[in-house]
């Protein structure tokens, strides 16, 4: 068995130790004789794993308990309908803050509910930089103001987090959650698809500040507000008891690395030495203010984009996958998630070193 480095911006690759452990209790979890995909989602074995997997989770990003945390399905995708369901209680307006592909997605969505005030985009610069904080024209009346702390797409990140005083703040965290400290508190709402440094596909983490819980808009399916999932543990329906597993096992391994605070310095070299690499090359290019990099997707490009076949084909021979760039942009896009190990970013580094030397 070979197994790759495998860039992908998501599903990504799940660190071994925890696929090992998924390997070994496939079959039977902890002498229950059945698989965690068999069990009942309301029996004691399963039970036993949710509410370990929540106080982990608790546990490495410090939630305050006047936080609820619930494990949902539907992706990011469907939180961009069901913050503004949830959050408006009764206002009709809600900022939020452009700064690529995904921001854009939840703006759309975010108009079929809201009057939505762009405060600050980052169009001018191609979303090559976040915009300056002094420049966002925040509404005042804003029932929350959402953000995306990460963009996946055009590999901008946040090393900052806004301040909107009494109006709640809302990061669509797919990409970044997990990946450093946080401070919960500065937020109403945190939200997740876990299929970067999470878990599996298929379960979507909401962290959500209790006050913010119970007053959806009239007519609200029961399945989008966040009541229905608070008051029932997540379980008003089946949850995705396998995915919620194997997100467990992936908290443990962070508790066991030592922490968020140990992963972040981890993902800080890594993220350094790709970026390096690139800035010390004619040959590749990362077009993002140096400021506003992201330490977990990485895009660049060729200085011969002819070569971009030719570049993926031998990475890919060489174990290293998934590393083009998402369709909208073309080029390259280097995916570094938690799992992703720093042999494995000082491969591609090793690897774009010879290529460029080879046909630079
Ligand atoms: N937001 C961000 C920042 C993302 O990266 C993604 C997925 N790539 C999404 C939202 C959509 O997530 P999902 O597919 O879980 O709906």
């Amino acid at each position: 068995m070979t197994r790759v480095f495998n860039f992908s911006a998501g599903p990504a690759m799940l660190p071994e130790p925890v696929l090992e452990r998924a390997r070994e209790e496939m079959l039977d979890w902890n002498g229950t004789g059945m698989s965690v995909m068999e069990m009942s989602h309301r029996g004691k074995a399963f039970m036993s794993i949710a509410e370990e997997a929540e106080r982990d989770l608790r546990a490495l990003l410090s939630i305050p308990d006047n936080y609820r945390v619930l494990f949902l399905q539907g992706g990011a995708s469907a939180q961009f309908a069901m913050v503004p369901m949830n959050l408006l209680r009764g206002k009709t307006r809600a900022d939020y803050i452009n700064t690529g592909a995904w921001s854009k997605k939840a703006i759309a969505e975010g108009r079929r509910f809201a009057d939505v005030n762009v405060a600050a985009t980052g169009e001018a610069d191609g979303f090559n930089s976040i915009p300056v904080f002094d420049t966002w024209q925040l509404s005042g009346d804003a029932a929350y103001v959402h953000y995306t702390p990460n963009e996946t797409i055009g590999g901008v990140e946040f090393h900052w987090i806004p301040r909107t005083g009494d109006t709640p703040l809302v990061a669509d965290m797919s990409s970044t959650i997990l990946s450093r400290p946080v401070d919960v508190s500065r937020y109403g709402v945190i939200y997740a698809g876990a299929q970067k440094n999470i878990g599996p596909a298929g379960l979507t983490i909401v962290i959500v500040r209790e006050d913010l819980i119970g007053d959806a808009t009239e007519g609200t399916p029961t399945m989008f507000d966040y009541r229905t999932h608070a008051e029932n543990g997540s379980m008003y329906n089946t949850p995705p008891t396998y995915g919620w597993y194997l997100a467990g096992l992936v908290f443990k391994w962070l508790l066991d690395l030592g922490g968020l605070a140990a992963m972040a310095e981890i993902n800080r070299r890594k993220a350094e030495k790709l970026y390096a690499a690139i800035d010390a090359s004619d040959f590749y290019t990362n077009p993002v203010a140096i400021e506003s990099r992201s330490w977990m997707n990485v895009p660049f490009t060729l200085a011969k984009p002819e070569l971009d076949g030719e570049f993926l084909k031998e990475a890919e021979s060489m174990g290293l996958t998934n590393l083009k760039g998402h369709r909208s942009v073309g080029g390259m896009r280097a995916s570094i998630y938690n799992a992703m190990p720093e042999a494995g970013v000082s491969a591609l580094v090793d690897f774009m070193t010879d290529f460029e030397q080879r046909k630079g």
